[in-house]
C-alpha cells in the first residue's frame, strides 16, 4: 500500500501556508493590534479561531476521535473540494465513484478539471466492486463512496468496502452524511486501520444544522494537516463556531429515533399505495420510491404544497422520487396527496 503522502500534489506539499501573528504567539494578550480589525466589540469584530480548537475538542469527545484526526469544513462540500485540491493534478489525475450518488463529487471534479469516472451500481443498488477496481488506472488518486448512499438510501456491506480499501492504492472517501440514521456503525472506529481512508460526516442532517454549514472529515493526522494547510484560514465563521458549540450540547438521539419511527410509518403507508411500484431499503432520513409517472406524481405533490426530489432523469433511478422524512404532520400531508391520487385513478 502506497503511503498517502506519496499521492499528494507536489505544489501542495511545497506550499507555505498563510499564517497569522496569532499562530506565532499563544500567551496571554490583552491588546490585539495585529490583524487590522476594528477594535470596538460588537460580538463579531474579531477574526474567529482558524483552527476551531474548542469546537474540535467537543467534536472529539462526541465522536471518540482525537483532535488531530478531525478537519472542520464549511459543509462537507468544502472537504470534498479539498480532497481534489490536495490529491488530484488537474487534467492528469482522475477519481472513480459510484453512480447514482451525491452530485457534488462530480461537480467538484469538474471545477478542479479532474476526470470523473462513474461505475453504475447494480440493479439492486449494490456495489460493483470489480467494476470499481477495473475503472482504476495509475492516475486514479481518489475513490468516492457514499454510505448510506444518496439517493438510493442503502448502506454498503463492510466486506465490499474492505475489498475496495485493500484493492485500491489511493484515497478512499466514505461519505457518511446519513450515518446517524443507520443501525450500522460506520467507518470512524476503523480509521486507525486504514491509512488511505477519509470519512466525511456533516451536522446538516441528523444534527439539524444545515443552515450553519459545518462538515467534518476524519483521517490520518498528515492528511488532516494537508486539508488545514490548503483551506481558507477562516473557513468556519465565528457565529457558526459559537452556535454549533451550543447546539452540540443537545441530545439528538430522541429526534433521530422519532425520525426513524416516522420512516418506518411512511414506508408502511407507501407500501399500501398502488401508485408506489417499489420502495428501496433505506438507512437514511429519506426513501427512494418508484412510480409509473414520476412527473405526474411530482406535479400533484407540488400542487398540494409538498416538494420532493424528482430523481427520475438520473441513470439507474428511472421512475423514482426521493422523499425526505418530515414531521408527522408533514408526512401525513404527503401521504394524503398520494392516497387521493391513487383513489382518483
Ligand atoms: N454528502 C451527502 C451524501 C449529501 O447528501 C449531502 C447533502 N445533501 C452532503 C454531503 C452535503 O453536506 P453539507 O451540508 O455538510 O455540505
Amino acid at each position: 500500500m502506497k503511503d498517502p503522502i506519496e499521492l499528494v500534489r507536489k505544489n501542495i506539499l511545497a506550499l507555505a501556508p498563510y499564517s497569522t501573528a496569532r499562530d506565532e504567539y499563544t500567551g496571554p494578550i490583552g491588546v490585539y493590534l495585529d490583524a487590522n480589525e476594528n477594535p470596538y466589540d460588537n460580538g463579531y469584530n474579531r477574526y474567529p479561531d482558524p483552527y476551531q480548537k474548542e469546537l474540535k475538542a467537543r467534536i472529539s469527545e462526541i465522536k471518540g476521535v482525537p483532535v488531530k484526526n478531525i478537519f472542520i469544513g464549511n459543509g462537507s462540500d468544502e472537504a470534498i473540494d479539498l480532497v481534489y485540491r490536495v490529491f488530484c493534478d488537474p487534467r492528469i489525475d482522475n477519481a472513480v465513484s459510484i453512480a447514482p450518488t451525491y452530485g457534488m463529487y462530480k461537480v467538484a471534479a469538474a471545477t478542479n478539471d479532474v476526470e470523473f469516472r462513474e461505475v453504475q451500481l447494480r440493479g439492486d443498488y449494490s456495489l460493483d466492486v470489480d467494476g470499481l477496481l477495473g475503472a482504476v488506472d495509475k492516475n486514479t488518486k481518489v475513490m468516492f463512496l457514499c454510505s448510506p448512499n444518496n439517493p438510493t438510501g442503502n448502506v454498503f456491506p463492510v466486506s465490499d468496502v474492505e475489498r475496495l480499501l485493500a484493492g485500491f492504492d489511493g484515497i478512499v472517501v466514505i461519505d457518511e452524511a446519513y450515518v446517524d440514521f443507520s443501525e450500522e456503525e460506520g467507518w470512524l472506529y476503523r480509521l486507525a486501520r486504514y491509512p488511505n481512508l477519509v470519512v466525511l460526516q456533516t451536522l446538516s442532517k441528523a444534527w439539524g444544522m444545515a443552515g450553519l454549514r459545518l462538515g467534518l472529515a476524519f483521517a490520518r493526522e498528515d492528511i488532516i494537516a494537508l486539508f488545514t494547510r490548503v483551506k481558507y484560514p477562516y473557513n468556519i465563521n465565528g457565529v457558526t463556531q459559537r452556535i454549533v458549540l451550543e447546539q452540540l450540547n443537545k441530545d439528538i438521539a430522541g429526534q433521530v429515533e422519532e425520525l426513524n419511527g416516522q420512516r418506518r410509518k411512511v414506508v408502511e403507508k407507501l407500501s399500501e399505495n398502488p401508485l408506489i411500484r417499489g420502495i428501496y431499503p433505506t438507512d437514511a432520513n429519506f426513501v427512494l420510491v418508484k412510480v409509473d409517472d414520476p412527473k405526474g406524481v411530482y406535479d400533484e405533490l407540488i400542487r398540494g404544497g409538498v416538494i420532493v426530489r424528482d430523481r427520475s432523469r438520473i441513470k439507474g433511478c428511472e421512475g423514482t422520487l426521493r422523499i425526505t422524512i418530515g414531521t408527522p404532520e408533514e408526512n401525513v400531508k404527503m401521504l394524503a396527496i398520494l392516497d387521493r391520487m391513487a383513489a382518483e385513478k
